[in-house]
């Protein structure tokens, strides 16, 4: 057990680890192999994962969730990332857990009685569909629209690498109901909605199984009830979600991907001999190697329960959660180089699971900010012109979840 583990995770959070720990190892892992054979869409996994409950891992009890804190999130997103389960497999379980957090944050009584018991009972994967081809990252240059008619609204545009698109039932997308940066609104549109239609699941190179993929509107109407929050809200759902929610759960998912390469370099050089000895014996260059991976991982895994500690303890911590996103995808690729130069050309064989970690920890680099846009915000923190944090904004919202599991 890691210092983590001791200080900060209490017995509840490594009862919960346990658990997930064997439900991966048993539903999830057995499917790897063709999920990578194939790059299909995994329908039947994260069924299993949301059937479970690990959905609504912060939903409150009362809408029937389990009532976790930001920790028990990070800690089972982590979990199924590992060589427990996969990274496509830890992706989708973060791309609903975020796609949750609006719904929590920014939801009317209505609207959370009507869907957070659903996804807490597995029978609803939400999405969070804010970008789009031609504005990426500038969330502001998006250009979907939706229009009031009578009290409907309609909406019109292309969202782009949608988390989960291919596998969820609703989906929350952020569109232009007006001008500047007021001038973007919520909704909540059911997948099955007319006019809501998904583009050809197109597979990554890695995270194999899961889907980030287009979902287009086309003349798509819903009711004045599907607008989240208020008309105007739309850029806090996008920044606040990804931030508070987001940052946590892409760094929960690098981490469990860079442990699940540690544990694997860690066999690979006891196996593996040279010179008449395992290889971590015989060469001084692998064993400094495995001294930084091991540095990498205990770095990024310290800064990633720091921060989400802060998140539960309603303190501002949102330069805290992008240098978690950062230091964690950094480090999780920095590893893989180093375990490359270990493994040598067996590196990219697709029989063995090096390959796969390294290419599951390359996407995760761009969702919820890429590191340019971290390190960007962390350069406004230090200059003082950081405008809002999240974590204060929505102290009351996001701080102060029990696990009670
Ligand atoms: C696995 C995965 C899951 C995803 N899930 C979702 C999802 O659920 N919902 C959703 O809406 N989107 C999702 N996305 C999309 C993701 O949010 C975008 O990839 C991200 O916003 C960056 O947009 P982009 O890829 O178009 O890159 P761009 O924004 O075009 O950026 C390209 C490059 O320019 C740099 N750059 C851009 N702007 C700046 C700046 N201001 N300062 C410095 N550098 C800058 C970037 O760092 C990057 O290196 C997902 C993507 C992936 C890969």
């Amino acid at each position: 057990m890691d210092l983590i583990d001791q200080m900060i995770l209490t017995d509840a959070h490594h009862a919960l680890r346990h658990e997930v720990q064997e439900f991966a190892a048993e539903v999830i892992a057995p499917q790897v192999a063709k999920m990578e054979e194939t790059s299909a869409v995994d329908h039947e996994v994260i069924r299993e994962v949301s059937r479970r409950g690990y959905i609504g891992v912060t939903i409150p009890r009362r809408y029937g969730g389990m009532g976790g804190d930001h920790k028990a999130r990070t800690l089972l997103i982590e979990t199924i990332s590992s060589e427990h389960g996969s990274g496509a497999m830890g992706a989708a379980t973060q791309a609903s857990i975020l796609g949750l957090a609006k719904i929590l944050h920014f939801g009317s009584e209505e609207q959370k009685q009507q869907w957070l018991p659903a996804i807490a009972a597995g029978e609803c994967l939400p999405t969070i569909a804010t970008t789009e081809p031609g504005c990426g990252g500038h969330v502001l240059g998006m250009e979907a629209t939706a229009v009031r008619d009578g009290s409907d609204w309609i909406l019109n545009g292309h969202k782009h690498h949608v988390g989960n698109s291919h596998v969820a039932d609703l989906h929350g997308v952020v569109v232009r109901t007006g001008e500047g940066s007021g001038g973007l609104s919520a909704f909540l549109v059911p997948a099955d909605t007319p006019g809501c239609y998904l583009g050809e699941h197109v597979p990554l190179t890695g995270l194999r199984g899961f889907s980030a993929g287009d979902v287009f509107f086309e003349d798509c109407r819903v009711p004045a009830s599907a607008l989240l929050g208020e008309e105007g809200d739309g850029l806090s759902v996008a920044l606040s979600s990804s931030m508070l929610y987001g940052r946590a759960n892409l760094a929960a998912v690098s981490c469990g991907v860079h442990r699940a390469l540690l544990a694997d370099t860690k066999d690979e050089v006891k196996r593996r001999h040279r010179y008449g000895k395992p290889l971590h014996e015989a060469l001084d260059s692998v064993q400094q190697k495995i001294g930084k991976i091991t540095s990498n991982v205990m770095t990024a895994r310290q800064d990633l329960y720091l921060a989400v500690d802060a998140l539960d303890r309603g303190m501002d911590c949102d330069a805290a959660l992008a240098n978690a996103k950062l230091i964690n995808v950094e480090l999780a690729l920095a590893s893989a180089r180093l375990a490359d130069g270990i493994y040598g050309a067996d590196a990219h064989r697709t029989d063995r699971a090096l390959q796969r970690y390294v290419r599951d920890s390359q996407p995760i680099r761009s969702p919820a900010g890429t590191s340019e846009i971290q390190q960007r915000i962390l350069y406004k923190v230090t200059m003082d012109s950081y405008p809002s944090s999240w974590s204060v904004r929505l102290a009351d919202k996001v701080a102060g979840a029990e696990l009670r599991h």
